[in-house]
């Protein structure tokens, strides 16, 4: 079965799409935390960012880099917060990737991306450089 966003591109059902190319697109959340929020995607279905192809990666990027000053623009704002919840764990809802373009304003209450963990660990200088290592390993 489609992911709601894919009947969105297949023209399905509504959205209130602002850009469209050959394979991405944006469009505002149905539910926004700021006005002017607004969702960027892949056409094609990829349920997180691990599983997005580096040519679809790439594009996905310059349509990011292309809305997030228009949104801002668009409503005034003075700042944004540029997110995607990558993985059920982190909060994704919608399997299919999506990046938040959410704009910011000056005493907005809310809060700064740090505020999403949970309990912050409190590592030891070689458990940072054992973490790091396997970081560095995959990348
Ligand atoms: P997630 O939690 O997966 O990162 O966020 C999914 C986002 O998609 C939510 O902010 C939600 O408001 C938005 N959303 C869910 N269904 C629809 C829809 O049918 N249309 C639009 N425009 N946004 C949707």
């Amino acid at each position: 079965m489609s992911t709601i966003f894919s009947q969105i591109v297949e023209g399905e059902i509504p959205a209130r799409v602002v850009y469209e190319d050959e394979t991405t697109m944006a469009f505002l959340d149905a539910n926004p935390l700021a006005p002017g929020h607004t969702l960027v995607i892949p056409k094609d279905e990829h349920e997180r960012l691990n599983d997005v192809p580096d040519a679809v990666a790439t594009d996905l990027y310059a349509t990011v880099h292309r809305l997030v000053p228009a949104v801002e623009a668009s409503v005034d704002a003075d700042a944004s917060t540029v997110a995607f919840n990558n993985g059920e764990a982190a909060g994704q809802e919608v399997p299919h990737v999506h990046c938040h373009i959410v704009p910011r304003f000056e005493g907005d209450g809310g809060g700064p991306i740090h505020a999403v963990a949970g309990d912050t660990p409190d590592l030891e200088d070689d458990e940072l450089d054992e973490i790091a290592g396997e970081i560095e390993s995959r990348a």
